[in-house]
């Protein structure tokens, strides 16, 4: 096993050493030919230690891997399965300090939202050890009187799961957790920029109990011909992704050919409204929520503030206070409360949208222009008086930056809140609860805030609508995602 050695990778936490080699039937293995890729830290640039870059014929060793336990998985007793969840959970939580420093140094992101993220995470193990003993099937009787009805959730066989960089630690936990309690075996890809925390991860399953070839994991610079061989292996049955839209639509593609079952956790563009007759203490700590969390580096971010006229100054004057005052920082230190972005090219995209906004004449109410440090940094930004022609409106900042833009009517703002591709994480304040549940209703999108700025519960179903997605994460909904019924029609 690989193991950091040089000075800079010494910078890792410790004890347990992180692993740095594929995960394949439980072993810990060189990508074939020994590449290697290295692993940046985006709060400083610099190099944190490398990883092994898996190539297509390690992907199918992973998927031959998980097929050789796919069986003896599949057959494990629901509660032996939920025992080894549960030991997942508490080794997560006993390594809560340990993996939120590992997440903040390879992501960037302030060790508080690293430190949410593992306790995030964790609860997905411990959830999918409640839900997996708990997967009930139907009886029932045919209308006609003639036979009985009987429907099964069988494991829906080898799933590979792609996961990005944003979360690297709840969006592997989302779909392994869900997938093992199902009874299926599993290769993870990770993002290249944070494959570190899923390999730490995987190291706490293997202390817990997880038998070898349950999980496998390959980390790898050139994703697409790797899932695309997965794909195209009869065995594999399964694709959970999260990540971009136009990823998403790549490999929806891809699962075609072999009519592979998608579920996909894509994009988003939240709206976030807020009424005059809001709280407005409440509202610009949910704003603050809902932008903030992850440095706005979350699919559910707020993207586009939608204010209503007679509020619009007050919100956008607090707003600009609170984001004014963080403190921007290495993720790793104690009072960064706005770590670093992912890398130089996330801080070029909220640059081009910023830039795009001003020139058609938004005014700039804080920060707004990039920070001159090394690392990849951009301040917390209030923007507001928003051309609607701007990208700002359009496209994901996933950044720090808050676009506000005012409106008059309920009408307008549901048609403001509508007017994009996306549908994946909304918003809405007010104090009269009959206008914000209309309102929730009419939102083209899979999950509303009603006065409350955090949407993230593993209880809760996640998944978006139109362009953000396919299925449903987390909740009992998220296990089914993993099975298919199967029905036996019975006489006796
Ligand atoms: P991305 O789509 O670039 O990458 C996601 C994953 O896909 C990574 O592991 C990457 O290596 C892999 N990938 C890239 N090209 C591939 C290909 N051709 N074939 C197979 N795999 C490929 O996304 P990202 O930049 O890592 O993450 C940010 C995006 O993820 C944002 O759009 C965000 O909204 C979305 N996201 C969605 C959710 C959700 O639950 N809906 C959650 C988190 C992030």
């Amino acid at each position: 096993m690989n193991t950091y050695a040089t000075p800079s990778q010494a910078k890792l936490p410790g004890p347990p050493e992180i692993p740095t080699d594929l995960l394949i039937g439980g072993e810990w293995r060189a990508a074939q030919g020994a590449r290697r890729f290295d692993v940046i830290d985006p709060s400083s640039g610099r190099v944190l230690t490398s990883v092994a870059d898996g190539t297509v014929s390690d992907g199918m060793a992973a998927v031959e891997a998980a097929d050789q336990s796919a069986k003896a998985w599949a057959a494990t007793a629901p509660r032996a399965r939920s025992k080894i969840l549960q030991a997942c959970y508490e080794s997560m939580m006993d390594h809560q300090a340990w993996l939120a420093e590992l997440i903040s140094l390879e992501n960037g992101k302030a060790l508080d939202d690293a430190k949410g993220e593992v306790a995030y995470a964790a609860e997905f193990f411990r959830w999918y050890a409640e839900e997996g003993v708990r997967l009930n099937g139907e009886l029932n009787m045919a209308p006609g009187g003639a036979n009985r009805i009987l429907v099964q959730y069988a494991p829906v066989g080898i799933s590979l799961l792609i996961t990005p960089w944003n979360l690297p630690a709840a969006m592997a936990t989302r779909k392994i957790a869900p997938a093992l309690a199902a009874g299926c075996t599993c290769i993870l890809k990770p993002a290249e920029e944070t494959p570190l925390t899923a390999l730490a991860i995987a190291k706490l399953m293997l202390m817990a109990g997880l038998p070898a070839g349950v999980l496998n994991i390959v980390t790898t610079t050139d994703p697409g011909p790797l899932a695309s061989a997965i794909l195209h292996d009869p065995r594999v049955r399964k694709l959970s992704f999260t990540g971009s839209t136009e990823v998403g639509r790549i490999l929806l593609r891809e699962a075609a050919d072999n009519i592979v079952s998608p579920s996909m956790e894509l994009g988003g563009n939240a709206p976030f409204l807020v009424f005059d007759d809001a709280d407005l203490v409440a509202a610009i700590e949910g704003a603050l929520a809902a932008k903030m969390r992850h440095g706005g580096e979350a699919c559910i971010a707020a993207n586009r503030f939608l204010v209503q006229r007679g509020i619009y100054d007050a919100f956008a004057e607090r707003l600009t206070e609170r984001m004014g005052a963080l403190n921007v920082g290495d993720g790793c230190a104690v009072d960064t409360q706005c770590g670093a972005m992912i890398n130089a090219a996330a801080v070029g995209k909220i640059e081009r949208l910023v830039d795009d906004a001003k020139a058609r004449g938004a005014r700039v109410l804080v920060g707004g222009t990039r920070c001159e440090r090394p690392g990849f940094f951009y301040p917390p930004t209030v923007l507001v008086d928003i051309d609607p022609g701007a990208a700002i409106l359009q496209e994901e900042i996933f950044g720090p930056v808050a676009a506000l833009t005012s409106f008059d009517t309920v009408d307008e703002a549901i048609a403001l809140a509508n007017a994009t591709e996306f549908g994946l994480g909304a918003y809405v304040y007010t104090s009269d609860l009959k206008l914000g549940l209309r309102v929730s209703e009419q939102i083209e999108s899979g999950m509303i805030g009603l006065n409350r700025g955090v949407l993230s519960d593993p209880a809760g179903p996640f998944g978006g609508v139109k362009q953000s997605g396919l299925g449903r994460e987390g909740s009992h909904h998220g296990i089914k995602e993993f099975t298919e019924a199967r029905y036996i029609a019975v006489e006796w």
